[in-house]
């Protein structure tokens, strides 16, 4: 198949790319290792967006959610309507491998080989969890991603991170009968970014010993019902049926390394675009979304990043 342009991921800002493709009749063909919208699929079951569903929607499909927040469920019928109302052409399932350059691009897939004119790398940073890199984090009770609170119901969890997620992880196994919850922080304190409608639920849990937290603190060793922690006071040895880290996702720097895309030298590794075009070091290989941030994973979100597709087609066009 001949594209002109190939979109690698079907996340939001690989479909902002698609609709603006088809707005500049350009031939295009959306591919994803996943489902549609893989990475919000994974995110937890009872999870509410921190943007107003106004600030999610894309292609001028409006967005009604039943709260001015929407859900993860309301998020993923809407942009299956989203893909739906503007019939974009999405390959599914199908993970890119390899991408090379001659004339055209020719990309290989785990279902075949597609050339295209342009590409647009939109595969976001969801796939590849920051390790514990400790012994025993092998062991089936060590999880990177958090679905629903049911598994740890009277089970004695850790939570293992600072952010957002953890706190959420935290709060919600708390209430939905965790016997026990225990935040271990490698920080001194929880961070700066946890929103700020969440911070005084959290810390007033802390405060008042039924969330039990280590702070300045990091797991070194884990086993089948106990986990070691090295804290200020000294080591640790606590019993423990899971350990949930929420210590956040990197992008595949390996992916854009095969493609001959440069990481710049700054502590995010930012992958080398202009952030006028989007364009990056490779002639006709454009980022769009989250990926641009390298590292700096909270830098670039849907509300922020769904005029990159417009930037990306218009370049393409002049
Ligand atoms: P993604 O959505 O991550 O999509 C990337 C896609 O690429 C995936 O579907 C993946 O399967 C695919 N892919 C990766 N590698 C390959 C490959 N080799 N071949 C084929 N496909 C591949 N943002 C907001 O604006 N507001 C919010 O309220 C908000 N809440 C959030 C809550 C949580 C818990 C999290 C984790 C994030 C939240 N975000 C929010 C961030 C937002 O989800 C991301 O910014 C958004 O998903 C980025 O979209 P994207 O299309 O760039 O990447």
């Amino acid at each position: 198949m001949n594209v002109d342009v190939c979109i690698i991921g079907a996340g939001p800002i690989g479909i902002c790319c698609g609709i603006e493709a088809k707005k500049g009749n350009l031939s295009y063909l959306i591919i994803d290792k996943g489902c549609l919208v893989n990475s919000l699929y994974n995110y937890p079951k009872n999870m509410t967006f921190f943007s107003t569903s106004d600030k999610l929607e894309i292609g001028d499909v409006p967005f009604i959610s039943h709260n001015t927040k929407p859900t993860k469920s309301e998020a993923l019928e809407y942009y299956r309507r989203v893909v739906s109302s503007w019939k974009l052409k999405v390959n599914l399932y199908e993970e890119v491998f390899e991408i090379t350059k001659k004339n055209n691009f020719t990309i290989k897939t785990s279902k075949g080989t597609y050339q295209a004119k342009k590409i647009i790398i939109a595969t976001g940073f969801y796939d590849l969890p920051y390790n514990l890199n400790v012994p025993g984090e092998e062991l089936g009770k060590v999880k990177h991603y958090y679905d629903e609170p049911h598994p740890y119901f009277g089970m004695k969890i850790a939570v293992v991170g600072a952010a957002n997620s953890a706190v959420d992880v935290a709060l919600e196994t708390y209430r939905k009968g965790a016997k026990e919850v225990t935040m271990v922080v490698r920080e001194p304190s929880l961070s700066e970014t946890v929103k700020y409608w969440v911070k005084p639920d959290i810390e007033n849990r802390i405060e008042e010993g039924n969330i039990k937290s280590y702070f300045n603190s990091s797991i070194t060793k884990i086993k089948e019902t106990e986990i070691h922690i090295n804290t200020p006071e000294g080591k640790l040895v606590i019993e423990n049926d899971f350990v949930l880290a929420m210590t956040g996702y990197q992008p595949s720097f390996s992916f854009l390394e095969k493609i001959g895309i440069e990481m710049g030298n700054d502590k995010h590794k930012t992958p080398s675009h202009n952030p006028k075009t989007m364009e990056t070091n490779i002639d006709g290989v454009y980022l769009a979304g989250v990926i641009c941030g390298g590292l700096k994973t909270n830098k670039w979100f849907i509300e922020n990043s769904r005029d990159h597709g417009k930037l990306i087609i218009s370049h393409i066009l002049n």
